[in-house]
């Protein structure tokens, strides 16, 4: 049987959900798993893993890994990887993970597999073209890394006994310095991230500029407490920021509910989205692709039926 780490991910303290989808990964493919959490003062996150089923909680808080900086989270995974004899190293799919885990993998010398929605007899099943191929992947090599789609693996439900928690020794002085920290921007929003919501509304070309886009997809995230979301169109346009990019070269989600917006559904954007529960379309036109993966599709033009929809739920 493999010996499964899981990477939980964070942001400043904030543990990610998609982190416990990948310890459910872990938990099918080794049958046990150790979670790893580095950062600075995170013991109120490492109490926020002790209910998830893992082995141990390992944790390494250091000042020096206050942020994420790819080249000594790689260095400090590695070394853990090494003294616990781990073969199976496990993150969810992020940008956190597509930074540190091949750094990390390249330092033991190991192979890794992103993006997988499945595992089968020691082999990966994992979407490739933007969702239109499913491959099947057999890693080389004793130890393996892999980054799991979290809306491919449920997290399981809260255990009742807490796992212990063990602190992992880092010497700082010894940790790779090739990045520097200089500054940190975050544009504050008291929406949820794309990524961890259970409602998204995403809008699209349909929305002629930033304030309808705000007054329209904004008003109706914020009328359901929604994320917003939006097509690489908009982005591209300066309408919206890269950071709302749902699709192939964005996020992927797989919200409870996605409402597309003007939306026309490019296999792009499609490849970002598709596995979504339920998914709801307003576009002019009755031709439009997204309809076509659609479970519910309104014909009309956004900017009636939009804030005719804000009202009614305000009601
Ligand atoms: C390599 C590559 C990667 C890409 N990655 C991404 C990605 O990650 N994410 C992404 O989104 N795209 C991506 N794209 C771009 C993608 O191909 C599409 O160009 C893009 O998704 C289109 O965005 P859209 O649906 O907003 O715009 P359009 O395709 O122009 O669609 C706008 C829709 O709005 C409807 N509409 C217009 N006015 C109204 C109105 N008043 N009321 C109602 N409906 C209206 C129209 O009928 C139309 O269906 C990528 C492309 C490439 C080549």
């Amino acid at each position: 049987m493999p010996h499964a780490l899981v990477i939980a991910e964070h942001d400043q303290g904030q543990l990610k959900l998609a982190s416990f989808a990948a310890a459910a990964f872990a938990q099918q493919a080794a049958g046990s798993f150790d979670f790893l959490l580095l950062g600075a003062g995170v013991g109120a996150t490492a109490e926020a893993l002790r209910k998830a089923g893992a082995k141990t909680v390992l944790v390494a808080d250091d000042a020096e890994l206050a942020q994420p900086l790819a080249d000594r989270y790689a260095q400090v995974i590695a070394d853990v990887v090494k003294a616990h004899g781990a073969t199976l190293v496990v993150a969810a799919v992020s940008t956190f993970a597509k930074d540190v885990l091949p750094r990390a993998a390249a330092l033991v010398d190991a192979a890794m597999v992103s993006d997988v929605i499945g595992w089968e007899n020691g082999a990966f099943r994992r979407v490739m073209f933007a969702g239109n191929v499913i491959a099947t992947v057999e890693l080389e090599g004793d130890i393996k890394f892999v980054t799991v789609r979290s809306a491919a693996f449920a997290a399981g439900a809260p255990t009742d006994t807490a796992s212990p928690v063990e602190s992992i020794a880092v010497e700082a002085g010894q940790l790779a310095k090739f990045s520097t920290f200089v500054s940190r921007e975050v544009k504050k929003s008291a929406r949820p991230d794309a990524t961890e919501a259970r409602i998204i509304v995403s809008g699209g070309r349909a929305l002629k500029n930033a304030e309808d886009f705000e007054r329209l997809v904004g008003g109706l995230a914020d009328t359901l407490g929604a994320a917003v979301g939006s097509s690489r169109a908009l982005v591209d346009s300066g309408i919206t920021a890269n950071s709302l990019q749902i699709g192939q070269t964005g996020k992927i989600v797989a919200p409870e509910l996605y409402i597309a917006v003007g939306i026309s559904g490019a296999i792009q954007h499609m490849a970002g989205m598709k596995d979504t529960k339920v998914i709801a379309a307003i576009n002019k036109d009755a031709e439009a692709p997204i309809f076509e993966v659609a479970d519910y599709g309104l014909v009309a033009d956004v900017y009636e039926a939009v804030p005719e929809m804000i009202q009614k739920l305000k009601k």
